[in-house]
């Protein structure tokens, strides 16, 4: 079996869960196993439609929501170390995870002690804006979208199978 990585994919710009997504369908399409967690998301987006059709479980958090923390400790950490435990995933997605270490339901222990918990083979993807430096330290890569312009600066809405 090959052995997996770390990765972060942060910074301002837009484009990190759907990289995310990107890579899923990519290691789908080679028979891997592949999960994806997404922190602090309860809306059904048209990635969830192709999930479904393309049998890739996407786990929200059952108390979902953008501005806040949902719980503490947010329940989809037990999920992500059942994932783990269970060695269940070849490649684990945590989506908005930075996003849930900021608003306090999940702590950066808990965070790390999922990177603990990996199987060598598992790959593992966080996403989300300002990854803490514990995190950057624990990852063999890291990538960061750079803002260099956002339509939503000149006003443009969010649009239906671009932002969702
Ligand atoms: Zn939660």
């Amino acid at each position: 079996m090959r052995k997996g990585e770390v990765q972060i994919y942060t910074g301002d710009g837009k484009g990190k869960t759907t990289a995310a997504f990107g890579l899923c369908f990519r290691a789908l399409g080679h028979g891997h196993r592949v999960r994806v967690i997404q922190f602090l998301k309860a809306e059904r987006c048209g990635e969830h439609v192709m999930a479904e059709k393309v049998g890739l479980p996407v786990t929200q958090c059952p108390m979902g929501r953008k501005s806040g923390p949902c719980a503490v400790p947010c329940p989809l950490i037990k999920e992500a170390e059942r994932v783990l435990k269970e060695n269940a995933a070849d490649l684990l997605v945590l989506d908005e995870l930075m996003a849930a270490i900021r608003h306090g339901c999940v702590s950066l222990d808990e965070a790390l002690s999922l990177l603990d918990m990996r199987p060598e083979n598992t790959e593992i993807v966080m996403t989300g804006r300002r990854a803490p430096r514990e995190l950057v330290e624990r990852a063999t890569l890291v990538t960061s979208m750079e803002k260099v312009k956002h339509f939503f600066d000149a006003g443009v809405p969010a649009r239906e199978g671009i932002e969702y």
